[in-house]
């Protein structure tokens, strides 16, 4: 692992890069290159012995010209506000570059959900988004699950923020926040969202490449939403997983796991952990497995220079936000080895949050099939224009995603000018 990584410094980097490429402005770089309102909450909550804990919970507003602030919320030991920033901006670069009404948000508490029992996060939560109170709204600010979030934290985000309004004014604040379970206002195909644009993204490369998927080997790392549904569907187009790890340690099978099995043993437990098949290997060694793939899918910073110059893969395709150190990407570029950046792969989970946010202000349920369909052509029609700019301008994929995001951004500031 990288040992100096500042997330949100890395984020301007990129940030910075992409701006001299496409003439962006100075006053608009410099408008992007922090958030427009930085919310910090402090909270008590009864724990279940009865003591009293205050937590610390945050809300980054990074953007929201071209829609309502977006973005998931985290509950990790490791919440940091910089680490914040970076990924509320990263929001406002998906949602542009997916050309979703949706600018760019993310929020947290810092604190490790799996030292608590569940109504202790049930009662954390409760709390938190009290006090977050009209700095969410469906027209405003609309979280969504991140890492130690589910669509269960959802509900009750979503019950909360209910319960604060009127009778009359209730139904219709549903879509405060996606990726809510479906008896509660969740989209069909959110759930695997993220994942399933993944999908899409390795598909259209294997597809340019001419790389036959079908027998080819993968390797993952993080097992929760986006890594086990992106376990779940590889499987379905015949790819072996090889390799999976978590925050408990790896596993490594030759002949590949049986990925539903595992998916289902991590549901119940929690993690990989004391999973009957595979055998235990080292974070070191799960990086150097002989595989054709790798979707890394659990926090930033995973793929240092170590990391870089063992992998043996072919593609990187990021699920997770910002896995890959800048240094890692110059050593992987020199070495062929392709990167599908983040801005593009995970942004499936923000399209169906969008379909949500539609479906919900609607009033409509829509099939999975519809919903599918939608993200598949908008995730391939992205993919397309990322890898038609990349070429064309000779950037990388990720800067080129980028591009265009800021380009969309740049327009809209144009057009409207700066305010009064
Ligand atoms: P999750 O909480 O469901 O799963 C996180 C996984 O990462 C778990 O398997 C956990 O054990 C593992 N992990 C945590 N710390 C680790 C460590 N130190 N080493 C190895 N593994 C570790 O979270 P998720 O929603 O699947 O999110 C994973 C990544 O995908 C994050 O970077 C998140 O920002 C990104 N992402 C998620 C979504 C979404 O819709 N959930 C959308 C876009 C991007």
């Amino acid at each position: 692992m990288a040992h100096t990584y500042e997330f949100f410094h890395v984020i301007q980097g990129y940030l910075d890069e992409a701006a001299a490429v496409v003439q962006l402005p100075d006053h608009v770089r410099a408008i992007l290159a922090q958030p427009k309102n930085e919310v910090i909450v402090h909270f008590p909550v009864a724990m279940d012995d009865g003591s009293m804990r205050v937590f610390k919970g945050y809300r980054i507003q990074h953007n929201n010209l071209l829609g309502p602030f977006k973005g998931g919320i985290r509950y990790h030991e490791t919440v940091s506000l910089d680490d914040l920033k970076a990924l509320a901006a990263m929001m406002t670069w998906k949602s542009a570059l997916m050309d979703i009404p949706f600018g760019g948000g993310k929020g947290g508490v810092k604190f490790d959900p799996r030292s608590h029992s569940t109504d202790e996060v049930m009662r954390i939560t409760r709390r938190f988004t009290h006090a977050l109170g009209n700095n969410i709204g469906p027209s405003y600010d609309i979280p969504a699950p991140d890492v130690g979030t589910n669509s269960q934290t959802m509900v009750w985000m979503m019950d909360t923020y209910m319960n604060t309004l009127s009778h009359a004014d209730k139904n219709a604040q549903r879509a405060v926040v996606t990726g809510k379970t479906l008896t509660c206002g969740g989209s069909e195909g959110r759930e695997k969202a993220t994942a399933q644009g993944v999908l899409h993204c390795i598909t259209e490369w294997a597809r340019d490449q001419r790389f036959e998927l079908e027998g080819k080997t993968a390797i993952i790392q993080g097992f929760g939403n986006v890594g086990g549904h992106a376990g779940v569907l590889l499987a379905k187009l015949g790819v072996s997983i090889v390799g999976v790890g978590d925050h408990t340690g790896y596993l490594h099978s030759g002949e590949g796991f049986n990925v539903h099995k595992l998916q289902e043993h991590v549901r119940r437990n929690g993690s990989i952990a004391g999973y009957e098949h595979g055998e235990r290997i080292e974070r070191a060694d799960f990086f150097g497995l002989q595989a054709d793939l790798f979707v890394p899918a659990a926090l930033e910073n995973q793929i240092g220079v170590d990391e870089a110059r063992a992998l043996k893969v072919r593609l990187i395709a990021e699920g997770a936000n910002g896995p890959t150190h800048p240094d890692a990407e110059r050593i992987l570029a020199e070495r062929n080895v392709d990167i599908i950046p983040d801005v593009l792969a995970n942004s499936g989970g923000v399209t169906v949050s969008y379909y949500e946010w539609v479906q919900n202000r609607n009033s409509e349920k829509w099939d999975l099939e519809v919903v599918d369909d939608k993200l598949e052509r908008r995730m391939k029609r992205t993919y397309g224009q990322v890898r038609f700019f990349a070429e064309e301008r000779r950037v990388s994929p990720r800067i080129a995603a980028y591009c265009l995001a800021l380009e969309r951004l740049g327009r809209a500031y144009a057009e409207r000018g700066i305010f009064p």
